[in-house]
C-alpha cells in the first residue's frame, strides 16, 4: 500500500480500482478547493511508476496537475481492508479472530469517512443503504479470507504500514508504504503486500512483482539487507504469490527506475507527455482532459526548456 507520494494522496495500490488515487471530488475541487500548485515530480513510488509506464499522460494529470479523481468503491474496499489489517495487530495474539476482525470494520470506516469526507460520495444515491451493505458484506468477506491464507495469531510484524523513503546514488528519490515487515529471530526480512484484488495470470505476476521488488531495493538500500522474502497475498482470489529476491533482481530494477526517472524528468523539461492508450482508459478519470478522447490538457503548469511560456499539453 501507498499513501502520499509526490504530493498526491493515494489508495491503495492493489489492482483492484486502485487507479481512483484522488480523494477530492471534481466538483467540489472546482469549485470550492484552490488548485493545488504544480510541483516537478521530486521522487518516484511503485504507483507513479506505474502511471507512467502504462501512461505518461496519465502521469502529468496525477503528479504534476494534480487534477482530482473521484473515489471509487473497490479503491476505498481497498484501504478500508487494510486499514482493519493492519488495526487487528493491536489485539492480543490469541484474540485475532476473523470475528474480531469483521468488528473492526465498522469503526475504520467511520474513520475513513471521517478522514476523507469526499467519500460520502460515493455512496450519495443509495439512500436505502442497500449498497453500501452489499459493499461493507464484500469487504467482510476479503478480511475472512485472509484468514485462510495467513494466520495472524502466529504473526508478531515488526512493522506496519512502514512508510520507506532512499535516496540512490543518482539522488532519486524512492518511496512508498509496506503494508507489513515480518523479521524472524535470524534477521531474515519478509516484506508483505496486501491486494483486495485478484491474483494475476502467471504471464502477468511480473508486473505485480515489480512493486515489491521496488520496496526491497528502498529496504536494501536503506537498511543493506536484501528481503529474505516479498510475499503478495491476494485477497479477491485466495492467492499468495511470493518472491525471493536476490541482489541481481534489486540491481535490476534500481536500473530500470533510473531510465524511468530519465524518461519522467526529460518529460518534464519539455513538456512533451504523450498519452498511451490502452484498454486500462477505461478506468481513467481524465478522458475529458485526454486528446486519444478528443479532450484538451490543462494549460501545462511548468517551466519549459527554451520557452518562457508554460506549453500546452501533447498534441
Ligand atoms: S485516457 Fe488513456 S491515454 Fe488518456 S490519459 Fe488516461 S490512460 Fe492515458
Amino acid at each position: 500500500m501507498e499513501t502520499s507520494t509526490e504530493g498526491m494522496p493515494e489508495a491503495h495500490s492493489d489492482g483492484t480500482a486502485e487507479a481512483g488515487t484522488g480523494t477530492a471530488s471534481a466538483t467540489a475541487a472546482a469549485a470550492e478547493i484552490p488548485a493545488p500548485r504544480a510541483m516537478a515530480p521530486a521522487s518516484l513510488s511503485p504507483s507513479r511508476a506505474g502511471d507512467f509506464m502504462q501512461c505518461p499522460l496519465l502521469y502529468r494529470f496525477r503528479v504534476i496537475d494534480r487534477l482530482p479523481e473521484k473515489p471509487s468503491e473497490a479503491a476505498t474496499r481497498g484501504t478500508l481492508v487494510h486499514a482493519v489489517l493492519e488495526r487487528l495487530f493491536d489485539a492480543p495474539a490469541g484474540e485475532r479472530t476473523a470475528p474480531r476482525a469483521k468488528s473492526l470494520i465498522p469503526g475504520q470506516w467511520d474513520r475513513l469517512r471521517e478522514a476523507r469526507p469526499e467519500l460520502a460520495e460515493l455512496f450519495a444515491d443509495d439512500p436505502e443503504g442497500e449498497r453500501l451493505a452489499r459493499w461493507l458484506g464484500e469487504a467482510e468477506r476479503l478480511v475472512e479470507r485472509w484468514f485462510t491464507l495467513e494466520d495472524p495469531s502466529r504473526l508478531e510484524p515488526a512493522e506496519r504500514e512502514l512508510f520507506v523513503e532512499a535516496e540512490l546514488e543518482s539522488g532519486l528519490r524512492l518511496r512508498g508504504i509496506i503494508d507489513r515487515v515480518d523479521v524472524a529471530p535470524t534477521g531474515e526480512v519478509r516484506i508483505v503486500d496486501y491486494k483486495t484484488g485478484k491474483a494475476p495470470r502467471p504471464e502477468y505476476a511480473e508486473g505485480a512483482l515489480f512493486q515489491m521488488k521496488f520496496y526491497a531495493l528502498v529496504v536494501w538500500r536503506l537498511k543493506g539487507i536484501v528481503p529474505r522474502r516479498l510475499q503478495l497475498v491476494y485477497l479477491g482470489s485466495g492467492d499468495v504469490l511470493t518472491y525471493d529476491p536476490v541482489v541481481a533482481d534489486l540491481e535490476r530494477v534500481e536500473r530500470k527506475l533510473l531510465a524511468l526517472w530519465d524518461a519522467i524528468r526529460l518529460a518534464t523539461e519539455t513538456g512533451d507527455w504523450r498519452p498511451r492508450p490502452t484498454k486500462l482508459c477505461g478506468w481513467c478519470d481524465h478522458q475529458a482532459h485526454c486528446p486519444e478522447f478528443g479532450g484538451t490538457p490543462p494549460p501545462y503548469p511548468l517551466p519549459v526548456a527554451g520557452s518562457e511560456q508554460g506549453r500546452m499539453g501533447p498534441d
